[in-house]
């Protein structure tokens, strides 16, 4: 089922109307949050366990699960905390961006439910430092809220106390990884922990702490005024709700809208995209995901679930829902290659496969993209994606495999007719 305009959460997705408290009251936002606090908080976790919430910042793990690892009585030398991931920096990725600068008080009123149901002392909004607009607004948003009693002591005179604090990152990458974020909360070099523990059990100053996406807390107090039910009738089964799609590349409007999981890729291109730019038939391999899962090719895509198991099954991933169309024109060898390039810019060297692996797949799809290799290099290149996959201290090896894969496995006479050109049309072996 696609949606209809009366079924959207992000009703100001796109700025039309102002971002500040009394326009997001008009909107429906901080309408008597007091009585969705009166639910409790084990039935809110439970609400939400039974909407199939699944995290909205790229690995799908059902968001009323994760919270119900959370100690049910914290101590006061131990407090639970929420941290709230809004260090967006996938490329493609540019959701939560909008829902700052358009929407805060929906992030704002789903952190103070969220903590509630978490039973969380306070909220740390981690916002990536180039968002400096979107900080200002969030501040600004945060300060509403607590001068009108919506946070902080007696939340929304609930008995509740409850504060909320925007943090500023510093342009790194990997602090949007939980663990690399909670070091640098700490005021530490941000570099991923191993896990487990899970921050649940040892997160925030070694306090129990679940890190939750901004997209995912924004949408809880509408799941819960509207009920678990009616969120879980979007979507395939085991994909529910309604999704924040960013689109971008070759179609003819790129934008940010919500629509319904698991709708057709072609139905949300030709829906809010305007199609493909010069016509489907130049429509050449799209990244469903944002840059860490692999790219699918046009005639597998086409009518694609837009959602966690469809896209899995074409050996890719919903990832953050940004959906990066290339057409023809696409030099697709740089394309991956200049993502590579980023990620062994962003790699924070704490792991060798990583450190020197992100380096070599770099090196290596230089020389394919310019030609100058010898077609077993395809192979080895692949080999070595398949040592750093799953053989680091966090998903950022992975996320560097994953897109050269990709490529290998569905452009590979496109590398190989490179090495052809450069060679004077000669396929080289490598000496043995
Ligand atoms: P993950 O699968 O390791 O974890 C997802 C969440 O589930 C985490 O909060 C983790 O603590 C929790 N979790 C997983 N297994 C658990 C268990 N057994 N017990 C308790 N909690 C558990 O994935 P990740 O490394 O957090 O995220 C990877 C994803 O992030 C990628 O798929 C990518 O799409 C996405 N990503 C997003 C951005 C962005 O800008 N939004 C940037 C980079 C990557
Ligand atoms: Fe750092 Fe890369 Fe290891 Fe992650 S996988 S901890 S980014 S070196």
């Amino acid at each position: 089922m696609s949606l209809q305009d009366k079924d959207r959460i992000f009703t100001n997705v796109h700025g039309f109307q102002p971002w500040n408290l009394k326009a997001a009251q008009h909107r429906g936002d901080w309408d008597k949050t007091k009585k969705l606090l009166e639910i409790g908080a084990d039935e809110i976790i439970e609400r939400i366990k039974a909407s199939g919430l699944r995290g909205r910042g790229g690995a799908g793990f059902p968001t009323g699960m994760k919270w119900s690892f959370m100690p049910k009585t914290p101590s006061p030398e131990r407090p639970n905390f929420l941290v709230i991931n809004a260090d967006e920096s996938e490329p493609g990725s540019c959701k939560d961006r909008e829902i700052i600068r358009h929407d805060p008080h929906k992030l704002i009123e789903g952190a103070l439910v969220a903590g509630f149901a978490m039973r969380a002392r306070a909220a740390y909004i981690y916002i990536r430092g180039e968002f400096i607009y979107e900080a200002k607004v969030l501040e600004a948003a945060v300060a509403e809220a607590y001068a009108a009693g919506l946070i902080g002591k007696n939340a929304c005179k609930s008995g509740y106390d409850f504060d909320v604090f925007v943090h500023r990152g510093a342009g790194a990458y990997i602090c949007g990884e939980e663990t690399a974020m909670i070091e640098s909360l700490e005021g530490k070099k941000g570099q991923p922990r191993l896990k487990p523990p899970f921050p649940a059990g040892a997160g925030l100053y070694g306090c129990p702490t679940t890190v939750n996406n901004v997209e995912s807390i924004s949408v809880t107090p509408t799941i819960l005024r509207r009920g678990p039910e009616w969120f879980s009738s979007f979507g395939n089964p085991n994909n529910a709700g309604t999704k924040l799609f960013q689109i971008s590349g070759h179609v003819n409007t790129p934008c940010v809208v919500e629509e319904a999981m698991s709708i057709p890729f072609r139905e949300l291109i030709e829906k809010h995209a305007g199609g493909i730019r010069g016509g489907w038939d130049n429509l050449l391999a799209v990244i469903p995901g944002g840059s860490s899962v692999p790219l699918v090719p046009a005639a597998q895509i086409m009518d694609a679930p837009m959602d966690f198991d469809g896209l899995k099954a074409l050996g890719s991933g919903l990832g953050t829902a940004a959906v990066i169309v290339m057409d023809k024109s696409t030099d697709i060898v740089r394309a991956i290659s200049r993502l590579s390039y980023f990620y062994k810019h962003e790699s924070c060297g704490q792991c060798t496969p990583c450190r020197e692996g992100t380096g070599w797949m770099w090196r290596v799809m230089e020389r394919l993209r310019e030609g100058h290799a010898d077609v077993s290099e395809i192979d080895t290149l692949f080999e070595v994606t398949k040592q750093v996959e799953g053989h680091t201290i966090c998903a950022l090896g992975d996320a560097a495999a994953w897109p050269i894969q990709g490529l290998i496995r569905h452009f590979r006479p496109e590398i190989e007719r490179r090495i052809a050109n450069a060679n004077g049309g000669e396929m080289l072996e490598a000496a043995e």
